[in-house]
C-alpha cells in the first residue's frame, strides 16, 4: 500500500497534482491549525508543488522505514506536526471520494465555509500503540466510526462509512508509522475530522464536506503512575442541554467549555464538572471525559441520555469492569452520591482513567483516600491500558492490529 502516491495521476489535466496542492499553493489560505495543546509547533513552510512532488515518494519510503528521532522520555500532550494527513471530499451526492494521503499542512477554505460560520463540524479522538513486536495496535476504531456517523447525522453532515472511516484511519498511521512512539513512552494519538467546507451564506447545511485525518505522537498521560486531578463544580455555566449537541462531537462544545475551565485553572483546579441544566443536582460529565462514582464496590455512572457523550473509554471502563465482578450502574448520580463516594474517577481516550482527588461544591472541598488514587481505579487502568498496548491477551476482541 503506498497510500501517498495512490493520488497522482488523480486529475488528468497537467500539472497532474492533487486538487487539495494545487488550491492550496494558488490561494491566499486560511491556516486551520488545531492550537488546542500548548506544545509550540515548528513554523510550517508552504513547499514548493515541484519540490513536494517530487520528496513525497522518496520520503514515504524513508520516512515509514524507521522511528523517528524524537525526544521521546519527554513527551507532552501538545501538537507535534507528522508527515501526513488523510483528506476526503463529499459533494452533494453525499458519497465520500476515495481519499488521498498528503503532505501535512495548512488547508485552503471558502471563508463562507459552512463550519467557519455555522459550525458545522465533529471531531474524533484515538489511539495507537506500539506493541513490544514494533507491530501497532488501534483500540476499537470502528466504535469512532459509529460514533462520527451519529454525529453527523444530528449536525445534518453526510459521514463515511464504518469501513471508510477505519482504513483512513489505517493509511493515516502507516503512512505516519514512524511517529508511532516505541513500545511505553506513549501512543499516536488520531484525530479525525469532518466539516462542512463547501461554501454557504444563508444559514443551510454546506454543499460539500471535508473528511480529514491528522495524527500527533502524545506521552502517557500520567508519567510517573496515575495523579489524580481536582474537579470543581460549575455552578453557573452549563456544558449541554436537553435537546441540544452534548451527545455528539461537534466542534462548539468544546469552544463553550473554555471559559469556565479557564476560570477554573486560574484559581487551580485541573477542570470542571458540570451538573444537568434542569435540575442542577445529577452529574453529566467533565469538559471531555465521562465521570464515575464508587461506593462499596459499585461503580456508577450518568446514563447516556441526550446531554452526555458516550465515550468509547467509558463503555470499555463498564465492560471492563463487569469482567472483573463489579456491579455497575447506569444511572441518574447526584452530587450527594458524588461527595460520599469511596472513590472518583474520569474516563476519556487521552487520560484512560483519571482518578478524582478532590471535589469542590459551592466552596465546600471533598478529597477522596488513598491520596485520591482509588484502587478500583487503578486496578480498571491497568486492565485496560494492558489491553490497548497488546500486553495481555486481547479477550474482547477490542484491538486491531496494523502490520
Ligand atoms: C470525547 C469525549 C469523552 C470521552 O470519549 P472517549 O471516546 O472515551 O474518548 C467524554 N466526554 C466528552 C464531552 C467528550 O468530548
Amino acid at each position: 500500500m503506498e497510500p501517498g502516491l495512490a493520488s497522482r495521476g488523480a486529475l488528468p489535466a497537467a500539472p497532474p497534482l492533487p486538487r487539495w496542492l494545487t488550491r492550496h499553493s494558488l490561494s491566499p489560505c486560511l491556516k486551520i491549525r488545531n492550537h488546542i495543546y500548548s506544545m509550540p509547533s515548528p513554523t510550517y513552510k508552504v513547499p514548493s508543488v515541484t519540490k513536494c512532488q517530487a520528496s513525497l515518494a522518496t520520503n514515504y519510503i524513508r520516512e515509514t522505514s524507521e522511528v523517528v528521532d524524537l525526544d521521546w522520555e519527554n513527551l507532552g500532550f501538545g501538537l507535534v506536526e507528522t508527515d501526513f494527513m488523510y483528506v476526503a471530499k463529499c459533494g452533494p451526492d453525499g458519497n465520500f471520494s476515495k481519499g488521498e494521503v498528503l503532505p501535512f499542512g495548512p488547508i485552503a477554505v471558502s471563508p463562507s465555509a459552512g463550519v467557519l460560520n455555522y459550525g458545522q463540524g465533529l471531531f474524533e479522538g484515538l489511539k495507537a500503540y506500539r506493541k513490544t513486536d514494533g507491530s501497532i495496535l488501534l483500540f476499537r476504531p470502528e466504535e469512532n466510526a459509529t460514533r462520527m456517523i451519529t454525529g453527523a447525522e444530528r449536525m445534518c453532515m453526510p459521514a463515511p462509512t464504518v469501513e471508510q472511516f477505519v482504513d483512513a484511519v489505517k493509511q493515516t498511521v502507516l503512512a505516519n508509522k514512524r511517529w508511532v512512539p516505541p513500545t511505553g513512552k506513549g501512543s499516536l494519538y488520531i484525530r479525525p475530522l469532518l466539516m462542512g467546507s463547501g461554501a454557504v451564506l444563508g444559514l443551510a447545511p454546506a454543499p460539500e464536506y471535508t473528511f480529514m485525518i491528522f495524527v500527533s505522537p502524545v506521552g502517557n498521560y500520567f508519567k510517573e503512575g496515575l495523579s489524580p486531578i481536582n474537579l470543581i463544580v460549575e455552578d453557573k455555566f452549563h456544558r449541554a442541554s436537553p435537546g441540544g449537541t452534548g451527545g455528539v462531537k461537534t466542534i462548539g462544545n468544546y469552544a463553550s467549555v473554555l471559559k469556565a475551565q479557564k476560570i477554573a485553572k486560574s484559581k487551580g483546579y485541573s477542570d470542571v464538572l458540570y451538573l444537568d441544566a434542569v435540575h442542577d443536582k445529577y452529574l453529566e460529565e467533565v469538559s471531555s471525559c465521562n465521570i464515575f462514582v464508587v461506593k462499596d464496590n459499585v461503580i456508577s455512572t450518568p446514563a447516556i441520555k441526550g446531554t452526555i457523550l458516550p465515550g468509547i473509554t467509558r463503555k470499555s471502563i463498564i465492560e471492563v469492569a463487569q469482567s472483573k465482578g463489579f456491579k455497575v450502574e447506569e444511572r441518574l448520580v447526584s452530587v450527594d452520591e458524588l461527595l460520599n463516594a469511596d472513590e472518583v474517577f474520569c474516563t476519556g481516550t487521552a487520560v484512560v482513567v483519571s482518578p478524582v482527588g478532590s471535589i469542590t461544591y459551592l466552596g465546600k472541598r471533598v478529597e477522596y483516600g488513598n491520596q485520591g488514587v482509588g484502587v478500583v481505579s487503578q486496578q480498571l487502568y491497568k486492565s485496560l491500558t494492558s489491553l490497548q498496548m497488546g500486553l495481555v491477551e486481547d479477550f474482547m476482541d477490542w484491538t486491531v492490529q496494523l502490520n
